[in-house]
């Protein structure tokens, strides 16, 4: 086993040695400009660009032409919304989201409000997810965009995309869903799901950092999107600059080999899953799951464990390479945004970890990082009065406490 144990595939994966050999040669023997028409470096970069872009196509069963690369989804969720509001400004300035989209989608919603537009952050219910009839109770005469995520990279849970889809449809909306950790774990069909705009990333299923893309419906409707970045009209003008090769033939093939082995990695991941909450369940007690218990991420498991201290916790599992429920923000330490906004308190949501297993999570080290869970738990327990009250059933509540806590 190699440590700590990686459980934190939702933050980012490896490469997979696959992809990492099909991109090598496109860093030195085929290294032509993809836009240089006149001799055969440039065709064989194109060729290789363009073979890429059937394959992303592919996995969301769109087409070709409907494919623009990014450098990431970040990039992605920027162009789709700022490429939508500035192209659409003169129809309407709302735009609709949920409170606990990615920061791209966030802080992005937040620069336009600086630019006269107006945004809903629809709440979502304590499993996370979005309410279709609250999407279409807010949407209005001048609403452009809808904005909602496949599914939270935090707590994994999937929202009712082609339901959402649907309601944009009849209403004449357009519809963007951040996809990045959908994308080989769950069936995508933008024509199926009314999806019209698309977010996707390399590096969270095994592929290269710094490479995304942005699907954009080209018919029924077709949708136009004001650029970010200028110069050269690479990209059907909607994102210029030099085409970076060896990362786009390294996102098609992780593509590729996603939609492949969708079916047996998810049945896969999920019975891992499933093992470590059940284990998990079965040895502690006063243990909560956030989320949705059954619309989820088929890798994802995140857990409160009451009575321990979220720190202590994080620095008795050091073994373990996981994500905790506080975001450190400059001298604090701040619950997540998700966690608050799905009714997590404050105290539980500091003692939440985000588990994610990925493709090379081996059930040795589930074993392992089972056992190092449990034990610490019951460690930080054991020196907890407050557990101890709780277990001599006390009420916390009746207790009248002095001083400040
Ligand atoms: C990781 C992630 C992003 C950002 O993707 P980058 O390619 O790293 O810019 C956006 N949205 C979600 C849901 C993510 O998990």
């Amino acid at each position: 086993m190699k440590f700590p144990i990686y459980l934190d595939y939702h933050a980012t994966t490896p490469m997979d040695p696959e992809v990492f050999r099909t991109m090598a040669p496109y860093f030195t023997e085929i290294f032509g400009n993809a836009a240089s028409r006149n001799h055969e470096y440039g065709w064989k970069a194109e060729a290789a660009l363009e073979n890429a872009r059937t394959q992303v196509a592919q996995i969301l069963s769109a087409v070709d032409k409907e494919i623009i690369f990014t450098s990431g989804a970040t990039e992605s969720n920027n162009l789709a919304l700022r490429g939508v509001a500035e192209m659409y400004r003169d129809k309407g300035r709302h735009i609709i989201t949920s409170n606990i989209e990615h920061k791209a989608i966030l802080d992005t919603c937040h620069y336009l409000e600086t630019q006269g537009f107006q945004i809903t952050y629809l709440p979502v219910d304590n499993f996370g997810m979005v309410s279709v009839q609250a999407v279409r109770e807010a949407i209005r005469p001048d609403t452009i965009l809808v904005s909602i995520m496949f599914a939270n990279n935090e707590i994994g849970t999937i929202n009712p995309i082609a339901e959402i889809g649907k309601v944009c449809k009849e209403k004449g909306v357009l519809f963007h869903t951040d996809a990045v950790q959908a994308v080989g774990k769950v069936e995508i069909d933008v024509e199926k799901m009314g999806i019209d705009l698309l977010s996707l990333s390399g590096h969270k299923i095994y592929g290269p950092k710094g490479v995304g893309a942005l699907y954009v419906r080209r018919r029924s409707p077709r949708v136009r999107l004001a650029p970010l970045i200028h110069g050269g009209g690479h990209e059907r003008g909607m994102r210029s600059g030099t085409l970076n090769v060896p990362g786009i033939v390294g996102l098609g093939k992780a593509c590729e080999m996603a939609s492949r082995l969708l079916l047996e990695e998810s049945t896969r991941l999920r019975a891992q899953r499933d093992r470590m909450w059940k284990a998990i369940q079965a040895e502690l007690d006063e243990v909560y799951l956030n989320g949705h218990p059954t619309e989820r991420l088929p890798n994802n498991l995140n857990v409160s464990f009451a009575f321990v201290e979220g720190e202590s916790l994080m620095m008795g599992m050091k073994e373990l390479a996981v994500s905790s429920g506080s975001a450190c923000t400059s001298a604090s330490l701040e619950p997540s945004y998700v966690l608050k906004n799905i009714g997590v308190g404050e105290d539980l949501a500091h003692t939440s970890i985000r588990f994610s297993m990925g493709r090379f999570t081996t059930d040795e080290e589930l074993d392992f990082a089972i056992k190092k869970v449990v034990s610490t738990v019951k460690k930080l327990r054991d020196l907890s009065p407050l557990y101890e009250m709780v277990k001599e059933g006390i009420d916390l509540k009746s207790i009248a406490w002095t001083g400040h806590h």
